[in-house]
């Protein structure tokens, strides 16, 4: 029988006791048939119940003795739902995040694609009308406000778009939607737009802009390296350099040699602007992949990139999966973005996962932004990536200015409140020129911490360097990373102020302090509260960019990928507050926080200011954010994370567990930590790799009414630590996490709260 063939499958169940792959017969009449990523169905189990699986491997060589052996049952696919490319992918993601491998493959295929949804073409709308269109907007609109909404994005972007975009953006329901397809001004089409209505709208022709001299010669390096084979390449420009007319011109290289390209963006900044401006350039052959497409639809834009009827696709983390199979460059826009980590199954990170897809299918990988995170930023300094700069804005405007007010000041002159007098009258210039503002309460979580209100001194673990966590109940402090405790400091010990608060101020009580200052002010809130309902976030925005508010507060949410031309004023109400999350990031956080504000503003013709509020206005990565100067931060932030051994001088796992029941989730967490301490203690090369190992309250310690807690442990950067506690971590799992599902392990974490 050395005939036979076999494959190797993986079932379509996730569990783990069956994670791994089991031989079958390729029955005679299939031996024809390419099996290699496509799906079958196979006899399982004890009863033979026929249950889909992924073909991995095909060869004539099994080590199961023949009897044991059963034949494959049918095939499903007619031509593979997995390239062969992405197989290797798919064990490295396995070896890299612990995953199961039909987590891994899942990761690949798309929901539609798995559950054999009918793939439908995303709707489509087309402006009719261009002669008049102001006439007929203020006619529609006084009917609807949606309606004049929808003509204005149609015709701010020069072309068809795909109708969820335009709903998403304006919050615009059916109804308006069918009220102006009626009224003859516009069309709704399945299909791919043509790309007549793309070019020459506006009289313009779609013709290249010429480069600046910075983008010149970033486009030369990365095509320099694209003709050399596989590389990697970070791209550092300040907001508004002109990064995306870099990326398309070198996709559009990739593209005259045949190959493809991938371009991530984060969920928010994939606006019809970004993809309009893809459309524009590319016409039919781009594929978009946002969240808000239906199952059917993402399964349509997945299948015009596996038949290669697409040269590229824009889209959100999961498009770095997309089925090229020739793959020329992936790039990635907002490198530093927490949104390219997945927090579901399996827990990749999309830079990661695109620097090992560009790593196997020799492609060039290029990260682009304004602020990169400090790793990435090592990661070059190590050789890993080659840097290209670009530090002046196209238009040659100048970053806008930044004025930094010191809020202990304020406590002085007797202002109590949270809006310094230099806020105060900002606010009310742009309340009397009829103008915009965005407020910043900056506030991840709710991790409360504690400071002197007179000289900014900030609570914070002596081993650790994070700010302390204040807990009501016994009045103490505590470190979330080591655990230690400390006890209320009444009096500060740097001045001897009685004026010591623990800090942590609502989006709330920032509004009613607004509307009793300015009486008639029009404010709108967007954060947890007001945004928990589906598309709540876009039509907060959508409305705010009607004008229908004059203040738009919110947490950091809307901090970043927003292009509002008639804000004029961005004020941060406290930006210490993440500056002083129990968290190694804190700095870095503020310094992107504080830059991507200063980049929001100034864009449009007016120019825009910047207030940012501390009790630490000498911070480094206020300071630095305020003088838009990374270097210097990096190089004093490297500085401290090497002296007190935080990534990239360690790697950190977090064991989250998470409860219903306090006392039971506390247990939980210590006989984790003391199974791990134990197990370390007998081993010279876990002991060797420790750093800490702690078990505590996570900093946000009930969501839902459910209790965090978790276990952090800090080992140093080594390969070869990371195997042995990662074969740790994986036992303890298989201890403690199946009888309850509620331990998380996440190997790479990106925040620690
Ligand atoms: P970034 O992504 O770096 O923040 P963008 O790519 O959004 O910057 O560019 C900012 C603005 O400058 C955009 O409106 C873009 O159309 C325009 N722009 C880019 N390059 C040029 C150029 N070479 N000449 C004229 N305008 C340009
Ligand atoms: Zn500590
Ligand atoms: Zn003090």
């Amino acid at each position: 029988m050395d005939k036979d063939i076999y494959a190797s499958v993986v079932v379509d169940q996730a569990h783990p006791s069956i994670d791994r792959h089991f031989d079958y017969i390729v029955p005679e009449e299939l031996m024809g048939d390419y099996l290699v990523g496509k799906r079958v169905l196979v006899p399982f189990g004890i009863s033979n119940k026929a249950i889909k699986a992924y073909v991995l491997k095909v060869s004539n060589y099994t080590q199961l003795p023949h009897n044991r052996l059963k034949s494959i049952i049918k095939v499903l696919d007619k031509e593979p739902v997995l390239s062969e490319r992405a197989i290797p992918l798919i064990y490295w993601m396995k070896k890299k995040y612990h995953c199961m491998l039909i987590d891994a493959i899942n990761a690949f295929i798309p929901p539609g694609i798995r559950k054999n949804t009918r793939p439908n073409r995303p709707k489509m709308v087309h402006l009719k009308i261009l002669d008049g269109l102001d006439a007929y907007m203020e006619q529609v609109g006084k009917r609807s406000r949606y309606m004049a909404d929808i003509l204005d994005v149609l015709y701010k972007n020069d072309g068809d778009l795909p109708l969820n975009i335009i709903s998403g953006d304006t919050g615009a329901p059916a109804s308006s939607f069918n009220g102006l397809v009626k009224r003859g001004l516009i069309d709704i089409y399945e299909g791919q737009p043509d790309i007549a209505n793309f070019s020459d709208m506006h009289g313009q022709k779609c013709e290249l802009p010429e480069l600046t001299v910075e983008q010149k010669e970033a486009l030369d390096i990365i095509r320099n390296t694209i003709a050399k084979g596989k590389s990697n390449i970070l791209l550092h420009g300040v907001t508004g350099s002109g990064k995306t007319e870099v990326y398309m011109r070198a996709v559009g290289d990739i593209v005259a040699k045949g190959k493809q390209a991938i371009i991530l963006v984060p969920e928010i900044s994939l606006t019809p602007q970004t993809i309009s401006r893809f459309k524009m350039r590319f016409g039919n052959r781009v594929a978009v992949l946002h969240s808000r497409l239906s199952d059917g639809e993402r399964a349509f834009e997945w299948k015009r990139i596996l038949h290669g009827e697409v040269d590229m696709v824009v889209g959100v983390r999961s498009a770095v999966f997309a089925p090229f199979k020739n793959l020329g460059i992936i790039i990635i826009d907002e490198a530093h973005d927490d949104s390219y980590k997945s927090e579901g199954r399996p827990r990749y990170h999309a830079v990661d996962v695109a620097k090992e897809r560009c790593n196997l299918e020799e492609s060039v990988l290029v990260i682009g932004t304004a602020t990169p995170s400090i790793e990435q930023y090592y990661d070059m300094t190590k050789g890993e990536y080659t840097l290209v700069e670009m530090k002046n804005r196209v238009d040659k405007r100048r970053m806008p200015p930044v004025e930094v007010v010191d809020m202990r000041d304020e406590l002085i002159k007797g202002n109590r409140t949270m809006f310094s007098q230099a806020l105060y009258i900002s606010i009310k210039e742009v309340l009397d020129r009829r103008e915009q503002a965005i407020l910043l309460l900056n506030r991840r979580g709710y991790a409360q911490f504690v400071s002197c209100r007179s000289c900014g001194w900030v609570a914070k673990c002596k081993r650790c360097d994070v700010s302390l966590t204040y807990h009501a109940d016994g009045r103490i402090l505590k470190c979330h990373y080591c655990g230690r405790r400390y006890r209320y400091p009444y009096v500060c010990p740097n001045c001897g102020s009685h004026f010591i608060k623990q800090f942590g101020v609502g989006t709330q009580r920032l509004e009613e302090q607004l509307s009793k200052m300015f009486p008639d002010v029009r404010t709108v809130r967007m954060d947890m509260d007001t945004t928990s309902t589906k598309d709540a976030h876009e039509k907060i925005l959508a409305a705010f960019r009607r004008g229908e508010y004059d203040i738009l507060l919110g947490t950091q949410m809307i901090a970043k990928g927003l292009d509002f031309p008639n804000v004029t004023l961005v004020g941060v109400i406290t930006a210490d507050t993440s500056l002083n999350l129990p968290e190694y990031k804190s700095a870095e956080k503020t310094f992107q926080l504080v830059t991507q504000v200063a980049g929001r503003t100034g864009r449009g013709d007016r120019g825009g200011k910047v207030i940012v509020q501390s009790y630490e206005p000498n911070h480094y990565a206020i300071e630095y954010a305020s003088h838009h100067d990374y270097e210097a931060f990096y190089k004093k932030e490297i500085n401290l994370r090497e002296q007190f051994l935080y990534p990239p001088f360690s790697n950190i796992i977090k064991i989250l567990i998470i409860g219903d029941v306090e006392k039971d989730t506390i247990e939980l967490s210590h006989r984790i930590s003391e199974w791990l301490v134990k197990n370390i203690d007998n081993d010279i090369i876990l002991k060797n790799g420790l750093i800490s190992i702690g078990a505590n309250p996570a900093p946000i310690d009930k969501i839902d009414n459910r209790y965090r807690w978790q276990v952090l442990i800090k080992i140093r950067p080594d390969a070869m630590f990371d195997g042995v506690y990662h074969c740790l971590v994986d036992r303890c799992i298989e201890e403690f996490g199946n009888k309850e599902q509620n331990v998380i392990i996440d190997f790479y974490p990106v925040s620690l709260l």
